[in-house]
Formats: structure tokens, C-alpha cells, sequence
């Protein structure tokens, strides 16, 4: 097994033990209004992160997928409901030396392989024995100079670049959630770099947290099976390996993720409603089994994380 890469490096890219104390997050992608879901994720991330007398940090991944003005409007949201944040807001738009840097750490230490395959023949490929299900099945992983050579001229021929992947020696991981226990599951050679040249979410996030010194990673658990694999990269660029509290989606009545279409689900709609900030905080304090919250610091105050249900919450709101 490939010995981990010796931890921090250039200057600023990783957290340097020490200086930067432990931290919490929330860490929404610029792509719409936040959602009743998305305030209540970021009032757990919030109060699990100032109960434990951690720092809480914001970070806006807007990598892609932006919506012009997005990020304005979810930070006047989070402060509608009370939350605040420490430091500078970062945004991983301005972290690409930081991207490169822990990509070059990785590559030095014999991690990193470009890979030339299409989307369309990962699919039809078939799966390496024992891999995970869905697992890249490792077709570019060990090629000769010739068929590098080849596979860079077809990338040519794309206009795109070979995507580069990491070359891990494990199939799975595992890591502790404050709410669904010890989970163990499947790590592949996964995509650091994309054939389009934009930083891998994997990677970003794992680069991301370690230099804002982030050991609590509280978010939506639609990324619980994600963990395993980012908490292997995070050992692999010798960062400590974060605690993770996923929490449960929220849902519609028909089952399926709350989404615009579901009608009046920001805060901005509520409003036109007639239901002001402190009336949405006091829903998601009814989901959490609060009476009369009417800020994210009576959540903090009332709510004993050991209640939280692990299944969806239902969101069934007045038309
Ligand atoms: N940016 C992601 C989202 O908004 C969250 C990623 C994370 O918390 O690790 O869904």
C-alpha cells in the first residue's frame, strides 16, 4: 500500500495543526433560494457546531451550476434565521492553487492517473471483481506509454482533457456519524479532476474543510455514502479525518425531495405568505420536536441532538 502523502505542504493549502481552531460548516452550492430543508440542515449544522464549542464556518461551492445572485440572497437568508459565522465566507472559485496543490501532493506520491474513458464506456464496462456497484472498473488504470499516448490523442480529437483519478489501493472506508453510527462503504479510483477541467466535488471538499480547520462535517444525508470516500482522501493528504453528522432529507408529502416545484418553500415565499423568518424557524423547531422557536439560538437552546429523527422530514405546508 502507497505510504500516505507527508502532510502540509505549500503555503496556506492545508491546515496547519494548530492554528486554526475546530470547526463546523454549512456549505451550499449557489444554485437557487435555499429551501426549508436546506434552512434546517444549516440550523443543525449551526447549533451542532456551536454546542460542541466549535467555530462555524460558510463556504460557497460555486464550482458550477451558479445562478447569478444566489449567494447574495442564501446569506441574507441564513442571517434572517439567525445563524452566524466566523471568518471570511470562502468560496471555491477562488481556491484553485489550493485544488492543484493537494492534486500535486497526491500525484508525487504515485496517486494520481489520467483517465480517457467516456461516460457511456464506464457504464458499459464491466465491473472489476468485488468492486462496489458503479465503482470505476479501473480500465485506464495501469496502461502502457502506448495507450496513454493513444488515449491523449482521442482526448485531442474530444477537445477535452484526459480527467485524472486517484489510485487507491482500498475498496472501502469507514467513519463515524454522530447520527448513523459507524458506516463503512465503497471507495473506487475516483475523479479528482474532470475532463472538463473543473475540480472534482470529492476533492474540493475534502481540500476545503482541512484548511478551514473543519472536524464536524454536518450536512444532508444524501452525501452519507460520499463520506467514506472523502474521509479516505482526507487520510491520504494526511488530514485528520473529520466526525460527520448526516442529517435526514426533507421531503414532500408524495415522498420525493422538496424542491421549487413543491410551491412555497423559501423563505422568500413564505414571506409573501405572510410568514416571516421567525415563523419558519418555529416550523423547523416543531420538526425537531421545539415548541416556539422563533431563531436559530432557541434551537441551540432547547433541541437535544439524541431526538433527532433519522427518517425524512415531511414537509406539509398550508397552500
Ligand atoms: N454543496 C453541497 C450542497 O449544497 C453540500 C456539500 C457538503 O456539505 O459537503 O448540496
Amino acid at each position: 500500500m502507497p505510504s500516505p502523502v507527508p502532510p502540509p505542504s505549500p503555503a496556506g493549502t492545508q491546515r496547519s495543526a494548530g492554528t486554526l481552531p475546530p470547526a463546523g460548516r454549512y456549505a451550499p452550492s449557489p444554485s437557487g433560494d435555499l429551501h426549508l430543508g436546506n434552512l434546517r440542515t444549516a440550523i443543525l449544522a449551526w447549533v451542532l457546531a456551536r454546542r460542541s464549542g466549535r467555530a462555524f464556518r460558510l463556504r460557497v461551492e460555486d464550482l458550477d451550476r451558479v445562478r447569478e445572485g444566489s449567494e447574495a440572497r442564501q446569506l441574507e437568508d441564513l442571517e434572517a434565521i439567525g445563524l452566524d459565522w466566523d471568518g471570511e465566507v470562502v468560496h471555491q472559485s477562488a481556491r484553485a492553487d489550493a485544488y492543484d496543490a493537494a492534486i500535486g501532493d497526491l500525484a508525487d506520491a504515485g496517486l494520481v492517473y489520467e483517465c480517457y474513458c467516456t461516460r457511456r464506456e464506464i457504464l458499459e464496462a464491466p465491473s472489476a471483481p468485488h468492486a462496489p456497484s458503479g465503482a470505476y472498473p479501473g480500465t485506464c488504470r495501469d496502461l502502457t506509454a502506448a495507450q496513454r499516448a493513444a488515449g491523449r490523442e482521442r482526448m485531442r480529437e474530444l477537445r477535452r482533457e484526459p480527467a485524472l483519478r486517484l489510485r487507491t489501493d482500498v475498496t472501502e472506508w469507514t467513519v463515524h456519524d454522530l447520527f448513523a453510527g459507524t458506516v463503512t462503504g465503497g471507495v473506487d479510483d475516483l475523479v479528482l479532476r474532470r475532463g472538463d477541467g473543473v475540480v472534482a466535488y470529492n476533492l474540493a471538499v475534502v481540500v476545503d474543510d482541512a484548511a478551514q480547520g473543519v472536524d464536524q462535517v454536518t450536512r444532508a444525508d444524501d452525501l452519507l455514502s460520499s463520506a467514506p470516500r472523502q474521509a479516505h482522501l482526507a487520510h491520504l493528504l494526511g488530514y485528520e479525518q473529520p466526525e460527520y453528522a448526516h442529517v435526514p432529507l426533507a421531503v414532500s408529502p408524495s415522498g420525493a425531495r422538496l424542491a421549487k416545484r413543491d410551491g412555497a418553500v423559501t423563505l422568500r415565499d413564505r414571506a409573501e405568505r405572510g410568514e416571516d423568518a421567525a415563523a419558519v424557524v418555529a416550523r423547523i423547531g416543531d420538526s425537531l420536536g421545539v415548541r416556539d422557536c422563533s431563531t436559530a439560538a432557541d434551537v441551540l437552546e432547547h433541541w437535544d441532538p439524541s431526538t433527532l429523527a433519522t427518517t425524512p422530514w415531511v414537509v406539509d405546508l398550508p397552500a
